[in-house]
């Protein structure tokens, strides 16, 4: 069944996600898939995290040295804090950023349409 194919990997990459909530890159998930054994080609590795993205289910962001990374990510607008030590990602609500729209159209003139922030810092277990 062709269906296999296809729902192996998402499955598996999905299970790595959720379970690391941390920025990995599809060489790092590729690695982990090899240490459990898993036989995913990079390049699957590569399409199922693009698949998961337009769905809506991980996140992606560009890391310092230019390198695509993912995270397991889903519901409504949020933003990660990133702890800077371990990596762990946590999911913020908006709400506190709602004020800066008003300053910015106050202030500047500025009609503010979309905003992307990162929180980065330390978790509650490296703090
Ligand atoms: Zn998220
Ligand atoms: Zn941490
Ligand atoms: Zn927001």
């Amino acid at each position: 069944m062709a269906t296999e194919y296809v729902t192996r990997p998402r499955a598996l990459i999905s299970r790595i996600l959720s379970g690391e909530r941390r920025y990995l890159s599809a060489a790092a998930i590729h690695g982990l898939l090899e240490r459990e054994q898993a036989k995913v080609a990079l390049s699957t590795v590569y399409r199922t995290l693009e698949h998961l993205q337009a769905k809506g289910q991980v996140s992606a962001r560009v890391d310092p040295a230019g390198e695509t990374t993912y995270v397991s990510c889903a519901g409504d607008h949020h933003h990660h804090a990133i702890c800077r030590v371990c990596g762990k990602v946590e999911d913020v609500d908006c709400s506190a950023l709602e004020a800066i729209g008003g300053a910015l159209k106050a202030h500047h003139g500025f009609v503010l349409e979309d905003h992307a922030v990162e929180f980065f810092g330390r978790c509650s277990a490296c703090a």
